[in-house]
């Protein structure tokens, strides 16, 4: 799960870490107002979206009076803000941030990420912030520091001192980059996160260290154990397809493809993904049913695939280990029946009731094709692709 930087912020503050002051605004009264109470020279309007790159879509103002920064959030509220990071329809504000402007005397760029290869935390540092990491780790990625964290041993001070030092941190910017770390990581911890990244933190004329931007992203696995940081959701920025899944506890990633896959377990929907591929094939999502998958469930994920208007024909793959496969089919009946499925259906059925599940796809008078193996389900997904095309 995603949150946006003015919760991440709020968060960074709880834990200690340095960030400027600010408030959050919805009309463009309420930043003036915001500005107005911050009382800085300058303060810095910025828009509230799950997307990085905002600065270069028009979605980052600065202003230098509280009139100005009522201007700056007529401009940004409502628009619907292009960054490499959104969706190709873009996202539509409906929040600002307005903050205490500062004085930027350097960039650098911090995050803190799981290591999965080295088993270990990593603390990833640079001098090149403000800037992609991504441009920054091709082009130059001697510039990529990368401090690794014993989850044994935890973090030491004496590593942040180091990564500080090699930074070219002075001993007293070093002195304020302790806790700067130490809070960061104290959150990561505490509260489950998958991925903090912080850029830019910035070094200000005044001496002081501060994240400009906060990313927060936490393990949805781990969200029951923190309820606050649950409610921190805004439906809003969540892919719609993807939220439609989740309420209905459907694994789903949509991908560009055309071939609509519903598969049971994860591992399956992976190999089937892959095994469109290798019969020269592109899927439309990925989609786990989960164990117990059952006729409702079956509905949901053909009416959740159907969205996508891309999808041209849709790859039944059904492992019943714990759900029995007549089920399935009879669900897959029942739902293409229902929803006036016309796209060609490759059904493959496999374990318990397979003779039954596949003995009752044969009967119903609709567009589907059994298949036994998985190579041949995906054969025949292509193959039906093609020919629809
Ligand atoms: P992003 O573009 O979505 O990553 O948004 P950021 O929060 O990183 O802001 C974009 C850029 O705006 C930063 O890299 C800074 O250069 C600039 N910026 C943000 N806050 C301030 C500020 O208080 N003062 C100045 N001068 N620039 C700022
Ligand atoms: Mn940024």
């Amino acid at each position: 799960m995603n949150v946006h930087e003015y919760q991440a912020k709020g968060l960074f503050r709880e834990f200690g870490v340095a960030v400027p002051e600010g408030q959050l605004a919805t009309t463009p009264e309420e930043a003036e107002r915001a500005a107005k109470a911050l009382g800085t020279a300058v303060v810095v309007v910025k828009a509230q979206v799950h997307a990085g790159g905002r600065g270069k879509g028009g979605g980052v103002k600065l202003a230098q009076s509280a009139s100005e920064a009522k201007t700056a959030a007529s401009e940004i509220l409502g628009m619907t803000l292009h960054t490499p990071q959104t969706p190709p329809e873009g996202k539509l504000v409906r929040k600002v941030y307005v903050e205490a402007g500062s004085n930027i005397e350097k960039e650098y760029y911090l995050a803190i990420l799981f290591d999965r290869a080295a088993e270990k935390f990593a603390i990833v540092a640079s001098t090149e912030g403000g800037m992609e990491i991504e441009i920054v780790a091709e082009n130059s990625p001697d510039k990529i520091l990368t401090t690794l964290v014993d989850p044994n041993v935890g973090l030491r001070d004496y590593q942040i001192r180091d990564l500080g030092f090699q930074l070219g941190f002075d001993k007293g910017q070093v002195a304020k980059f302790v806790p700067f770390v130490r809070g960061l990581f104290d959150l990561y911890l505490e509260k489950d996160c998958s991925q903090v990244e912080i850029n830019p933190l910035v070094l200000t004329a005044e001496g002081d260290l501060l994240a400009l931007d906060g990313k927060l992203n936490f393990d949805d696995s781990a969200l029951y154990r923190h309820p606050e940081i649950a409610e921190l959701r805004d439906p809003e920025e969540e892919d719609e397809r993807e939220r439609a899944a989740n309420e209905i506890d459907l694994a789903y990633v949509g991908l560009d493809g055309n071939i609509g896959c519903m598969v049971n377990g994860a591992g399956l929907a992976m190999a089937t993904l892959d095994m469109i591929h290798y019969c020269g094939g592109k899927p439309a999502n990925f989609l786990d049913a989960g164990g117990g998958a059952d006729k409702e469930k079956v509905k949901e994920a053909f009416k959740l695939i159907l969205r996508d208007e891309n999808v041209k024909a849709i790859l039944v793959n059904i492992f019943g280990g714990i759900v029995r496969c007549d089920l399935i089919a009879e669900g897959v009946v029942a739902a293409a029946d229902d929803l006036g499925v016309e796209v060609p259906l490759v059904v493959r059925l496999q374990g318990t009731k397979s003779v039954e599940g596949r003995a009752i796809l044969a009967e119903s008078n609709l567009n589907i094709t059994s298949a036994e193996t998985l190579k041949e389900a995906g054969e025949l997904a292509v193959a039906a692709v093609k020919g629809a095309a």
